[in-house]
């Protein structure tokens, strides 16, 4: 199809039958998009990340199914009797299937019974927004995104394969889209190749979108959420924060990479491929346009956006044979390739190197750093490490061919106490850690410093 236009709703989009309809009509107003993709609604997967921890007991475990039945239950009330029975046999059918591998994870957890259990949120919201769409007068259908999203099996934060996606897509999913019925698929869940369900990550239903836009040649990716695009920091944390209504790809994705929590960090790699253009908009609010995400601005400014990110960890590695030695730093990043571990920030020392890690946003929640890794560390250099830290990213432009960048970004944090600061290695951004409980206030303050005042 041309112009085909691929739509994707997030939680609060999807959160209740207002939610669901005010999407249903934003999708049905614009003729060019056929497919949609669907989060699980607010709320659910952080209920099912707690039923998968293995650590339920049988009244905790009751009441989160209590609650998941209550969330979907008050969205089928408003569909038609016979409908409505059907619905809630399939929530019921669905929930029974939770509750047993919700046994299983007391018994044994792992990550791909987790990447089961919580893959079920998007296959329910998903099931029920179809309906809502018929009940619209819209014609709709149910696709499992299993059928194409192929990944591999790295549980809790697989990458998906994608010329086998493609392939897929193809066969499977392509040929949908010229018939005169719009097609409902799930965001954030796979299918590895012996057929088990993976996730993306959390907040992965964004990819899911724009790797369904790769694969299917869409001309445009529609991320609807709650806030009417992207701002220059998070409203909810800064009051005075601004949309913005264009942004390239690259101060997107380093927004979403250091912490702008709306689009999902690997988003914008499909669209970069494909030079997709990605809209963000408020499905609860679409008269008030969005951001788009392209190529190219008109603008260009020094400070574009300030973001944050929650939960880093600081590793400090330290031995004095670093000293005039060589390989030190390639000893060190081998390790944590070896164990998968992506580094968001480096500084170096003369006998030291610090480095930055995000302990989590796969699936599961727990930290992603390795007890082995740090013992294998340790085999050879000092390590110590820090927790409850944040990282502030300031966003923008050319920063470094522009004199007096830094001593403004200073005068903006000099209350508070800097662990780490990176710039250079990119033009588009300057980072620093701060600790957690200060980490909000040197927000609003550099918001307020670069981006309020212009
Ligand atoms: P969804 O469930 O629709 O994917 P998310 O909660 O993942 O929604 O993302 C939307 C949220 O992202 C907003 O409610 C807002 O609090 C947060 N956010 C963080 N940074 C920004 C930003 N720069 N601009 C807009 N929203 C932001
Ligand atoms: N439902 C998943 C999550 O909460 C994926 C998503 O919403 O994008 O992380
Ligand atoms: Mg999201």
């Amino acid at each position: 199809m041309d112009n085909l236009d691929i739509a994707k709703f997030g939680g609060t989009s999807v959160a209740n039958f207002e939610a669901m309809c005010s999407s249903v009509n934003v999708v049905t107003s614009n003729k060019n998009t056929k497919l949609v993709v669907v989060s699980a609604c607010a709320g659910v997967t952080n209920i099912l990340v707690e039923l998968a921890s293995g650590s339920c007991n049988e009244a905790k475990m009751q009441e989160l199914l209590d609650k998941l039945k209550h969330i979907h239950e008050s969205i089928t009330e408003n569909l038609d009797k016979d409908v409505q029975d059907r619905c809630n046999k399939h929530i019921e059918n669905t929930l029974e299937e939770v509750k047993n591998l919700t046994f299983e994870a007391n018994m044994e957890r792992s990550d791909s019974l987790t990447d089961r259990l919580v893959s079920q949120g998007e296959l329910l919201s998903s099931y029920l927004i179809v309906e809502i769409f018929k009940k619209l007068g819209h014609k709709a259908s149910f696709f499992d995104v299993r059928k194409v999203m192929r990944t591999d099996s790295n549980f809790g934060k697989s990458q998906p394969l994608i010329e086998v996606l493609a392939d897929l897509a193809k066969t499977h999913l392509l040929p949908l889209l010229d018939g005169d019925e719009i097609i409902v698929t799930q965001g954030f869940i796979g299918q590895n190749s012996e057929g088990q369900t993976t996730t993306l990550g959390r907040g992965g239903s964004d990819y899911t979108a724009s790797l369904l836009a790769e694969a299917c040649n869409a001309k445009t990716i529609s991320i609807w959420t709650d806030v009417p695009g992207v701002y220059t920091t998070d409203p909810r944390l800064v009051p005075h924060a601004k949309p913005i209504d264009e942004l390239t790809y690259l101060e997107a994705a380093e927004m979403a990479t250091f912490g702008a929590k709306i689009l999902h960090p690997s988003t914008l790699v499909p669209a970069v491929r494909r030079r997709i253009p990605v809209f963000v908009g408020s499905s609860k609010e679409p008269e008030k346009g969005g951001t788009w995400v392209r190529a190219q601005t008109e603008y260009s400014p020094a400070y574009r956006a300030v973001a944050l990110r929650k939960n880093q960890t600081l590793i400090v590695l330290a031995s004095p044979k670093m000293v005039g030695a060589s390989g030190f730093l390639a000893k060190v990043f081998t390790i944590f390739a070896k164990y998968k571990q992506s580094i968001d920030l480096v500084s170096t020392s003369e006998v030291s190197i610090a480095v930055t890690l995000d302990a989590g946003s796969n699936t599961s929640g727990i930290s992603s750093i390795s007890n082995d890794m740090i013992n294998e560390l340790r085999e050879f250099c000092h390590v110590q490490l820090e927790s409850n830290l944040s990282l502030v990213a300031i966003i923008g432009n050319e920063m470094s061919k522009h004199s007096g960048v830094t001593t403004k970004v200073f005068d903006a944090i000099e209350q508070f106490a800097v662990r780490m600061i990176c710039y250079g290695a990119s033009s588009h951004n300057l980072c620093f850690l701060v600790q957690e409980d200060s980490a909000v206030e040197a927000l609003i303050e550099i918001h307020k410093f670069l981006l309020e005042n212009e």
